[in-house]
């Protein structure tokens, strides 16, 4: 496993890769790795010649209060993790080599952008397209393996690489998580052993919103009250939002029916958490 730090370097490197007609497979992550990762990072090893996993805390995709400067950062704990998960290039840039200079140029998203991260981190998904562009053309992927963690950037990804016709196939790997169903995350961490023990109540509302839904009901609102119920009696952490919408579309319903995301963002002391599940609905 190497570790390459320069764009030009990374570009030469990947060049030679294609010319002998390997596979690139691309696992774009702000690091800090774990489990959730290491499954997209299985999953790339499986389908691909040559892994490319790369770390960078994006500061463009960050809010001004949000927690870029203390966003968990740990190389060495990644670089054992990527060599143990079988990756061949980890592409570990600093920001001055991503962003010499203020951008001229960014990427904008007009769809999908208005609804649950999208809304309550403006600017948020601006920043994720504009640097998965730069990483696609620095990385040059067949496959790309994004996390339905984040669901909305799924969807998001989905958009960019159809609107900008990037040769790249992208991969949907499920949400990997804890014995007690808490999404795995890098923001885990900062959780107070209390709130780590009130995190589970996240996954148990959506499988709480699931099960509502199975019994027969069908009214958007009788099923996002019964998950905020259960929120607020398991847990001390402030709703951001429990949604429900069409996916991959992210539109409004007037009826739980078709693919379906239920979704939601509740804000602990120092982390602010998010989940969703996709489902069918006859
Ligand atoms: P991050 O480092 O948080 O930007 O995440 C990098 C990639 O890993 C994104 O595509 C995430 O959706 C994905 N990811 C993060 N957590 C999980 C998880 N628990 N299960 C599956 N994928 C995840």
């Amino acid at each position: 496993m190497i570790t390459i730090e320069k764009i030009e370097q990374m570009q030469a490197h990947i060049m030679a890769e294609r010319q002998k007609g390997k596979t690139i497979g691309f696992v774009p992550t702000m690091g800090y790795l774990h489990e959730g990762h290491v499954a997209l990072l299985k999953r790339a090893r499986e389908e691909n010649d040559t892994v490319v996993l790369s770390i960078f805390v994006n500061p463009l995709q960050f809010g001004p209060n949000e927690d870029f400067e203390r966003y968990p950062r740990d190389f060495e704990r990644d670089y054992a993790i990527a060599k143990q998960a079988g990756v061949d290039i980890v592409f570990y840039p600093s920001v001055h080599e991503m962003y010499p200079h203020e951008p001229s140029v960014t990427v904008r998203v007009h769809e999908r952008i208005d609804v649950l991260c999208g809304k309550s981190r403006p600017g948020h998904f601006d920043g994720v397209a504009t640097v998965v562009t730069k990483l696609f053309h620095i990385v040059m992927p067949h496959r790309a393996y994004f996390g339905m963690k984040d669901a909305q950037q799924v969807a998001v990804i989905d958009g960019l690489i159809r609107d900008f016709h990037f040769p790249i196939e992208l991969i949907a790997v499920p949400t990997v998580r804890e014995e007690d169903g808490l999404a795995k995350s890098s923001r885990n961490v900062y959780l107070s052993d209390r709130e780590r023990q009130e995190a589970s109540a996240l996954y148990a509302a959506l499988q709480k919103g699931k099960a509502t839904i199975e019994a027969g009901e069908r009214d958007v609102e009788t099923v996002r009250k019964a998950m905020i119920d259960y929120i607020e009696r398991h847990t001390s952490g402030v709703i951001d939002y429990v949604e429900i919408y069409s996916y991959p579309e992210l539109q409004p319903l007037q009826s739980l029916r078709g693919k379906i995301i239920l979704a939601l963002a509740v804000r602990f002391t120092n982390a602010r958490l998010i989940d969703n599940i996709v489902m069918n609905v006859q």
